[in-house]
């Protein structure tokens, strides 16, 4: 059973929690946290490689990826118009 991941969703998920844990003025509940990966996946490429039972054949390199686009910079977008919004208490 072949199963197409979005390594840049795999990406910004590892790359999240990391500029998460730099910030305190960020809100880290569940809703904001799936707002912001979805605010990055909007503006970020897809990358689609073939996986088979979990496993990834195409070894992608997060390194590599993060040289071709600024995951780092479109996170931090997210992270300041969601996190700072003020939607829930
Ligand atoms: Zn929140």
């Amino acid at each position: 059973m072949k199963q197409l991941v979005n390594y840049m969703e795999a990406a910004v998920r590892e790359e999240l929690p990391v500029l998460l844990s730099q910030r305190q003025d960020i809100c880290k509940c569940e809703d904001c946290l799936y707002d912001i990966l979805a605010y990055a996946l909007n503006r970020l490429p897809p990358k689609y490689v073939v996986s088979e039972r979990g496993h990834v054949h195409t070894k992608v390199d997060f390194a590599e990826i993060q040289h071709e686009v600024d995951i780092t910079t479109v996170v931090l977008q997210g992270m300041d118009t969601i996190g700072k919004r003020t939607r829930h208490k």
